[in-house]
C-alpha cells in the first residue's frame, strides 16, 4: 500500500462540472476582478461569519496587505511565532519590518506567557499562527494586544473553521488571513488568499491596496499591490468552498481516529486537546520516540510522513539577519527533533489510517 501525502489527483477526480463552469466564465472574458470574485468573497465571509471578505493573490500577501494597511514598515516590529512556515516572516521581512519571534508550547501556537516579554517600543503588530489546525489563544493575545495598543493580525492560513469557545479563527483580530494554496484545506489549482474583515473603513483601504491603489479606473488614491485574487481561481473556490464544513469534519474524523489507536503506543505522544478548541487538522502532528527511524521507516513503508519543521526558522540561513543565537526557541528546537506528521486528508480510506497505524505499532514492535 502507498499513503500519499498530497491528494490532489483524488480532489479533482470528478470535475466535469467545474469545468462547464470554466468554460462559461472564459466566454465572458471577465478576467481581472469580475463577478465570479465577487460571489467567492460573498461566499467566503458567509462560511465565516464575517462582514468582509477580500480574495489576494496569496496568504503571504494576506497577511503583507494587513500590516501595511496599518502602516506597518521600516523600523516597526512585529511578534509573531517562532516554529511557523517561512510565509509569515516574509511577510513582515517584505514591509521592512522586523519579525520578532515568540516560543509556541505543545499545542504548536505561539506561547502567550511568553509575548509580553517580546515587547520594545517598537512593536506594533501581534501576528498569531494558528498552525497546523489549533488555534493560538487569542482571547488573552487580545488582551496583551488592547493593553499594549496593538494590532493583531492573525494567521490563519492552516486554521480554516477552527474556533475558540465558539469563536472561529480569523475573527477575533482586525483581520484574518487565509490562504487557498493547492494544499490548504480549502485549496485552489494555484496561489490564492482572502483576508477577512468586519471593519468597513478596513475593507476598502485592502481592496486598495489589492489592486495598485486604484479608486477606479483613472484615479490612484494610495500607492498598493498588484494582489488580486485571480479569477478563474474565484471559479475553483465557488466550486468547492460548499465542501469546506465536510473537509473539516473528515479531517477531525481521522484525526480522532489516529488519536484512539496512537495513545496506546508508549513511544507516542498525543499533545493536548482543549475541548474549548475545534482543531481542524490541516497537518496532524504528534510526537515520536526515535523519531528520525521511524519517518525512515514509514518512507520504505511507502508512507508519506513529514516534519514541519525539522530546521527551526530562526536557525535558517536567510533568517541570520535576525541574530538569534541557537538554543534561543526551546520548545520549537523540541518540536524539530521530535514531531512528526502523517496524512490526515479528508480522502484517505479507512485501510489508509489503518495501515498507518499498523506501520507505527511494527516499527516500535520490532525494536
Ligand atoms: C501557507 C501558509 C501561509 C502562506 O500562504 P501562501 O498562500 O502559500 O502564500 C502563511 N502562513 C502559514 C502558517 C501557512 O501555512
Amino acid at each position: 500500500m502507498k499513503v500519499n501525502y498530497s491528494y490532489l489527483p483524488r480532489q479533482f477526480a470528478n470535475i466535469d462540472d467545474l469545468l462547464e463552469n470554466i468554460k462559461k466564465f472564459v466566454k465572458t472574458g471577465d478576467f481581472t476582478l469580475g463577478k465570479p470574485l465577487e460571489d467567492f468573497e460573498k461566499k467566503f465571509a458567509r462560511l465565516m461569519g464575517s462582514k468582509f471578505a477580500i480574495g489576494v493573490n496569496s496568504g503571504t500577501d494576506a497577511i503583507k496587505l494587513s500590516l501595511k494597511a496599518f502602516g506597518i514598515g521600516r523600523g516597526d516590529e512585529v511578534i509573531t511565532a517562532a516554529n511557523t512556515f517561512v510565509a509569515t516572516v516574509g511577510a513582515i521581512n517584505e514591509l521592512g519590518a522586523k519579525p520578532v519571534f515568540v516560543d509556541c508550547d505543545d499545542t504548536f501556537c505561539m506561547n502567550v506567557d511568553l509575548v509580553e516579554k517580546a515587547i520594545t517600543n517598537k512593536t506594533k503588530a501581534i501576528v498569531p499562527v494558528h498552525f497546523t489546525g489549533y488555534m493560538a489563544n487569542m482571547k488573552k493575545i487580545n488582551k496583551i494586544a488592547k493593553k499594549n495598543n496593538l494590532i493583531v493580525i492573525e494567521d490563519a492560513c492552516q486554521s480554516i473553521l477552527a474556533s475558540q469557545d465558539g469563536k472561529i479563527a480569523g475573527t477575533w483580530g482586525a483581520t484574518g488571513c487565509f490562504s487557498l494554496h493547492p494544499l490548504k484545506n480549502l485549496n485552489v489549482w494555484s496561489d490564492g488568499g482572502v483576508i477577512i474583515t468586519e471593519n468597513a473603513k478596513l475593507n476598502s483601504k485592502l481592496r486598495l491596496l489589492r489592486n495598485h491603489g486604484l479608486k477606479n479606473r483613472n484615479e490612484i488614491q494610495i500607492m498598493g499591490f498588484n494582489s488580486r485574487l485571480d479569477t478563474i481561481q474565484a471559479v475553483v473556490g465557488n466550486w468547492l468552498i460548499p465542501q469546506t464544513k465536510k473537509i473539516a469534519d473528515q479531517r477531525i474524523k481521522n484525526a480522532k481516529y489516529y488519536d484512539q489507536s496512537f495513545s496506546k503506543v508508549p513511544q507516542i505522544r498525543i499533545p493536548h486537546r482543549p475541548k474549548r478548541m475545534k482543531i481542524v487538522y490541516h497537518l496532524y502532528v504528534i510526537f515520536a520516540e526515535q523519531r528520525d527511524k521511524l519517518l525512515e521507516y514509514c518512507h520504505k513503508k511507502n508512507i508519506e510522513a513529514k516534519i514541519h519543521y525539522p530546521i527551526p526558522l530562526y536557525q535558517q540561513e536567510a533568517l541570520k539577519f535576525l541574530s538569534y543565537p541557537k538554543g534561543s526557541f526551546p520548545v520549537t528546537d523540541y518540536h524539530s527533533k521530535n514531531i512528526i506528521t502523517f496524512p490526515v486528508d479528508q480522502h484517505l480510506t479507512k485501510d489508509e489510517l489503518n495501515y498507518v497505524i499498523k506501520t507505527v505499532k511494527e516499527f516500535y514492535e520490532k525494536k
